[in-house]
């Protein structure tokens, strides 16, 4: 256990995220839970505790008290510059933080100091501003001010040569696709299906077993019609780009389900201006024949069909309950039924595999040759039967022995072999290797909805148990709300569920 002390209270999540970045294995009490006395010398050790004080705005000092974790004590006081203020102020006291807990542990982290989970959104602020500052556009951005960017990024945040790299041309590329898109006069649809046939051992979504679940899906499907009646009405004047409609796994439900949501969804949805209708099938034991039919009635015009591993003993051990067999047929089927835009998900740093084993996934999969590839570095969530496993088991964590780094660089390269470019990124709470998961797609086939996602440029209208709506405004501004995750509290209270975002959508 490291207990974290400081004197600036709005550093507090910084110094929680960047210490667990670097101690990934220990648990870290956040300064306002820590008790700041010292504890008793134990067995001859003291307790794990990093001190942050930045004082009087001019020196920055941290100690850190030996433990267990630790092994060994040390303090520094650094001069912070004369006359910075505001972010810039701020980022170099943490940029010391970084420094020291690299330095002291000996690892640099890619990211650097960057905790969120959208880089590529401060990287295209800061394009964006320095591009308008100089000419008035703000496309395409001119090579010294992608040069000027990427080193803004590595002086402050310490991001490592090749992310500052990564981030640039996504930031690029995802500009120019949103030049297609709206921004505040624009939304997008997401309608969550949270059942799946069966829970995967890393899960942390709203996902119940299908086969408990299936009485309650004909009400559950009414709520989404009159989620959707209401979201059109809230929605009156502006245009909608995509919808996706993702869980859970959607072709959980039946064909017959399906074909009821789906004619919903045209009947209802202002379609005219639609780029994109994504349907993530996600789970091949769930797709057949005629779910694709039924898809394929409707404007679908981007599927998933996920394998996260072609091994099937990984399959096995992670609760994925198909085989690599059932994957390639469900793959070929989509793709003879007409779909032309299939992505596919895969997990790098699986318990049980290596970087070998990514490698063989990677050559699979190019067989194949799916139109986008998505690559996570897996994440182990506090919710996931996963996470409880190995509390239970005490075990360690497994993704210590993985080699991160050369596989995401056997990841990007199988990509870039399929034609495919790097599009968007996300990171996660306590991600393997501290990477990221990326969105690699060719040209054309680039998934939208994923890039407003994370740009958070317009507002995404979320129906369904467990969903999250978000309300962006032209300024930036960005408010919130949420749908209980519990399907039969969903359906038992629809009408508090819409009026949430009646009082989101208000004014
Ligand atoms: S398919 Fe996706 S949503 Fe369903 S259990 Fe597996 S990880 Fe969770």
């Amino acid at each position: 256990m490291i207990k974290l002390k400081t004197d600036k209270h709005e550093y507090a999540y910084f110094l929680y995220a960047i210490t667990k970045s670097f101690f990934k294995d220990a648990e870290i009490v956040p300064p306002d839970k820590a008790v700041h006395n010292m504890l008793p010398d134990d067995e001859g050790e003291k307790e794990d505790l990093i001190e942050c004080i930045f004082g009087d705005e001019t020196l920055f000092k941290v100690t850190v008290n030996k433990g267990r974790i630790l092994g060994e004590s040390r303090a520094v006081s650094l001069p912070v510059t004369k006359g910075l203020d505001g972010e810039s102020a701020k980022y170099e006291k943490l940029g010391f933080v970084y420094d020291f807990l690299s330095e002291y542990t000996g690892v640099s982290l890619p990211w650097g100091s960057l905790t969120g989970i959208r880089p590529t959104k401060l990287y295209l602020s800061k394009l964006i501003g320095l591009q308008n500052e100089k000419n008035g556009t703000d496309h395409p951005f001119d090579d010294d001010i992608k040069a000027v960017t990427k080193k803004y990024m590595a002086d402050t945040f310490r991001v490592s040569e090749e992310k500052g790299e990564l981030a640039i041309s996504i930031a690029e590329r995802e500009q120019g696709l949103m030049k297609s898109l709206h921004s505040d006069d624009g939304y997008s649809l997401y309608i969550g299906i949270p059942f799946c046939p069966s829970t995967c051992l890393y899960c942390s979504f709203t996902s119940y077993p299908i086969f408990k679940y299936r009485k309650i899906v004909p009400e559950y499907l009414e709520c989404l019609k009159k989620e959707m009646a209401e979201a059109v009405k809230l929605m009156d004047g502006k245009i909608l780009d995509t919808i996706y409609i993702g869980g859970g796994t959607p072709t959980s439900l039946s064909a017959e389900e399906l074909d009821v949501l789906l004619s919903a969804v045209t009947d209802i949805m202002p379609l005219d201006h639609l780029k994109e209708f994504t349907v993530e099938a996600g789970r091949p034991d769930s797709i057949t024949i005629d779910k694709l039919k039924v898809m394929k009635k409707y404007p679908v015009n981007r599927i998933s069909v996920n394998p996260q591993t072609m091994n099937d003993k990984t399959l096995q051990a992670i609760g994925r309950a198909h085989t690599v067999a059932q994957y390639v047929d469900a793959f070929k089927l989509a793709r003879d039924e007409g779909f032309d835009n299939i992505n596919t998900d895969i997990i790098l740093g699986l318990k049980g595999e290596d970087v070998s084993d990514v490698e063989y996934t990677l050559n699979r999969l190019k067989e194949l040759n799916p139109d986008s590839l998505t690559v996570h570095s897996l994440a182990i969530k506090r919710a996931s039967r996963l996470k409880l496993e190995m509390d239970l088991n005490g075990t360690d964590d497994f993704r210590n022995e993985f080699d991160f780094e050369k596989a995401m660089g056997l990841a990007s390269k199988a990509a870039s072999d399929m034609g495919m470019n790097p599009y968007y990124l996300y990171r996660q709470k306590d991600m393997g290797g501290n990477l990221e998961n990326t969105g690699f797609a060719r040209d054309g086939k680039y998934g939208l909805y994923n890039i407003l996602m994370m740009e958070e440029v317009q507002s995404i209208y979320a129906v369904g148990a467990g969903t999250v709506t978000k309300r962006v405004y032209g300024n930036g501004r960005i408010e919130r709300c949420d749908a209980v995750k519990d399907v039969k509290m969903y359906v038992d209270n629809i009408e508090d569920m819409i009026d949430r975002k009646r009082k989101l959508f208000a004014d």
